[in-house]
């Protein structure tokens, strides 16, 4: 049975009208339970020790946020409000990709319905981001001796800034980004390889370009596991994104990636990353299309 886990019963505390579509988690994790019951396991993870958050982010930065001493200026800088339920979910929803990497080392594929947070850099967060799982995760797996080597495939619209940057000087862990040129962050960092597209790029040339990537990638980098952020962002109606990809160009996408990942035997982990169609429903279909791919490909 597919692991799954997640933190929206942890609630974030938004003011009315707020641009963060948080109700899509919820959403997606009730359609999962009504739609796959008996296929999956669902879970709740353990936080994220402030021993792991360390490994990706400073001391003095994890300590502002967790005792609300962020300025106003750090805190406009992620867009969304702090307060102490929002550094609990943070802390739950990270721990959720380290369950999950450790649920894929085992079992060959786990889901966090959550996570893919990837704008947060080692000493502050940014767009919707407090922490990033990814490099938290990763750099768990490897303290943990699960995995030596992690390959990072983000495919959400936003370049993995924040992962980037905090993995530049790190060997051990490749950064993989395909994104909208032209979308936030406007200041891109450079990850290990970078795909950048043009506004407006459709289903036919985001898959040629992805599927050149992925391959390089996979052949130039001795992964021992693979994190796949598959952002719901790059669809032609988001509110964010600048891509054009229609639902099934985005289900030929996830098909693309974890067939890959399967072919060269290795175990991943899945986290939903970003998602802002006009239409939360839209969103909450292309998550979910997500999860129905990794349930058939890793039955
Ligand atoms: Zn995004």
């Amino acid at each position: 049975m597919l692991k799954i886990f997640y933190t929206d019963t942890f609630p974030i505390p938004l003011p009315e009208k707020h641009g963060f579509p948080k109700d899509k988690y919820p959403l997606l994790r009730n359609k999962i339970s009504t739609r796959l019951a008996g296929k999956v396991d669902m879970q709740i993870p353990m936080p994220a020790s402030d021993e792991a958050i360390l490994r990706a982010h400073s001391a003095a930065y994890l300590n502002r946020f967790v005792h609300g001493g962020l300025t106003s200026d750090e805190i406009r800088r992620v867009g969304l409000p702090w307060s102490k339920q929002i550094v609990k979910r943070t802390r739950y929803s990270v721990g959720a990709t380290i369950a999950a990497c450790r649920a894929a080392v085992a079992e060959g594929f786990a889901v966090n319905l959550g996570g893919g947070t990837h704008h947060a850099f080692h000493d502050r967060g940014q767009g919707f981001c407090w922490l990033n799982d990814s490099a938290i995760a990763a750099r768990a797996m490897q303290a943990e001796s699960l995995a030596e080597t992690i390959l990072i495939v983000d495919c959400d619209v936003h370049q993995g800034n924040g992962t980037a940057a905090i993995l530049k000087n790190d060997p051990s862990i490749f950064t993989f980004s395909i994104h909208g040129k032209n979308n936030f962050p406007y200041h891109k960092e450079t990850s290990d390889m970078d795909i950048a597209l043009e506004d407006g790029t459709d289903d036919d040339a985001y898959l040629k370009a992805l599927e050149k990537g992925l391959d390089k990638a996979i052949q130039r980098f001795s992964a021992g596991l693979v994190i796949y952020l598959a952002g719901a962002d790059p669809y032609k109606k988001d509110r964010f994104g600048r891509l054009a990809l229609t639902k099934a160009g985005l289900a030929q996408r996830d098909r693309l990636v974890l067939t890959r990942i399967i072919k060269a035997g290795l175990p991943v982990t899945v986290t939903m990353a970003g998602g802002y169609a006009p239409e939360i429903q839209d969103t909450v279909d292309i998550h979910f299309g997500t999860i129905e791919t990794v349930l058939e490909l890793s039955g």
